[in-house]
């Protein structure tokens, strides 16, 4: 029999590694694993964790309704799943690939105590629409992309040539097992997933993704940054959770005419994909550049949403109350803290890793470093957005910051984007102050260490 173990991929259609399970003929058990080290009770009650714990029961459901068996275990994947293998005898343990230093650091031990056991394992790519190391080996370049306008055209052209159309194997092709009891008593997990299922229907991503298609794609790219109207799609929650997969997405705007802006934002999130793979320093800018100089002293205004500055506190109170928040209003919120506001990226990225209900730590921390301008293809440190300038800009009469701030709906659509007087900071003057910081900061970090490869002054013009 084989193993197979979900993690990001919670759902029961396009699963490559179905179709890999259907090929060898074999039963198999398949199995979550709730781990203490991703899903503890603080993650279980915030945004992130209850969103993916309803988008979990779901997959249970899903499993019920075609008569198949989902075991759920809660403990340590390096313990559990060598000792389930043992146990049920399996010929092979089967997973789909994820890139993070967390899982990447489990997934080794997984392979080293399954190798020891003489266990073969197997993963399988699954998250991007290109595969980080094909899309390389594609390109024939020496050193990856760091540059997102030439990674776009070569992306483009190799998911034009090898898209993989969904996978067509069903759940119910399959001969799924029963762990065994004394097993699954020993790990049986603290708490029922009833409780999280919510309302998360069984189609809901297939329906958003269909009403997203017939209702905003023709004019997404003229609307997608006015956030006031919710003109995007709003599936990155299921399509980080594996919920929906990348692949049934595009399969099914192939014909669209208006697919190409949208497209780009998924090249967007396999770019960030690509750089987790690539990227030696993508999780670990935060040694490389001093950041001890910065600090937290207006953090909790940031993050409850009191900051003074409209149009930032509306998009945290959207966050605090929802989980969600529009990017534009992602970069204004991430630029603000760590720009005007001199505190460190990572702060954010913990808050936003925490709240989103779409929370991935890849495409998290790659907005954190674009908005830090730290990173590949980062924000230059001068261009520093400012919120007022762009408030007015994309919802000119103030309506999202009336809809989340109701002490500001008597005022005017000049005057509802204007700082209030308690404003944590005056924003010509921090910008200042933070061109002067980043500034010394990156060359510091030059001078000390070197330039990052790839990056500007690093002699590397490798990138058309
Ligand atoms: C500071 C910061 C933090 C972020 N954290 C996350 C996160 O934790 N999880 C997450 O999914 N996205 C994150 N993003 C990216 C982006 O904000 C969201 O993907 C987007 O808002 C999701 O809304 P949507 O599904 O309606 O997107 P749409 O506009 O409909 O885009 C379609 C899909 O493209 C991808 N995408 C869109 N914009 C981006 C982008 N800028 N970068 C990478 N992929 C993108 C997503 O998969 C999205 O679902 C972050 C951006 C910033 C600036």
């Amino acid at each position: 029999m084989i193993l197979f173990v979900h993690r990001k991929d919670l759902r029961v259609t396009d699963m490559p590694a179905f179709a890999y399970i259907a090929r060898t003929g074999l039963p198999s058990l398949h199995l979550f694993i709730l781990d203490p080290a991703i899903l503890n009770a603080e993650r279980a009650r915030a945004h992130s964790g209850l969103r993916f714990l309803g988008l979990l029961a779901r997959l249970q459901s899903l499993y019920r309704h075609h008569g198949q068996t989902l075991n759920l275990v809660c403990g340590t994947p390096e313990e559990i799943v060598p000792q389930i293998a043992l146990v049920h005898e399996a010929t092979e343990v089967v997973f789909h690939r994820d890139n993070t230093p967390y899982a990447r650091h489990r997934d080794t031990s997984i392979h080293e105590t399954l190798h020891r056991l003489g266990i073969p394992l197997t993963t399988i790519s699954d998250q991007p629409l290109a595969d980080p190391e094909e899309l390389h080996r594609y390109a024939g370049r020496q050193s990856p992309y760091k540059v997102f306008t030439p990674f776009y055209r070569k992306w483009s052209e190799f998911v034009h040539t090898y898209f993989q159309p969904p996978v067509t194997t069903r759940l119910a092709d399959l001969r799924t097992l029963v762990l065994d009891e004394s097993i699954r008593q020993r790990y049986a997990p603290p708490y029922s997933l009833e409780r999280f299922r919510g309302d998360v229907r069984l189609e809901a991503p297939e329906e958003r993704l269909e009403r997203f298609i017939a209702d905003k794609l023709p004019d997404y790219a003229q609307r997608r940054d006015s956030y006031a109207d919710d003109a995007t799609s709003g599936l990155s929650g299921y399509i980080n959770s594996g919920s929906l997969s990348v692949r049934t997405v595009c399969g099914k705007l192939l014909g669209e005419p208006d697919f190409e802006p949208w497209r780009r934002q998924l090249a967007w999130r396999d770019f960030y994909l690509y750089q987790s793979v690539f990227d030696p320093l993508f999780f670990e800018y935060e040694h490389y550049y001093d950041l001890s100089g910065l600090g937290d002293r207006h953090f909790e205004a940031w993050r409850k949403g009191r900051t003074g500055i409209p149009i930032v506190d509306a998009a945290m109170t959207q966050l605090n109350e929802t989980g969600s928040m529009p990017n534009r209003l992602r970069m204004v919120t991430a630029m603000f803290l760590t720009k005007n506001l001199l505190a460190p990226f990572t702060l954010g990225e913990q808050t936003f890793r925490m709240m989103l209900t779409d929370a991935d730590n890849v495409l998290n921390r790659g907005g954190w470093l674009w908005s830090a301008s730290l990173g590949y293809d980062a924000a230059p440190y001068f261009r520093i957005m400012n919120p007022v300038t762009q408030s007015e800009t994309w919802d000119p009469s103030g309506e999202y910051i009336r809809r989340w701030l109701p002490g500001q709906r008597g005022l005017s659509d000049r005057d509802v984007h204007r700082p209030l007087p308690h404003a944590v900071v005056d924003l010509k003057a921090s910008r200042a102050r933070a061109i002067e910081v980043y500034k010394r900061l990156i060359a510091e970090a030059r001078a000390r260490i070197g330039v990052p490869d790839g990056q500007p002054g690093s002699g590397d013009s490798a990138d058309e």
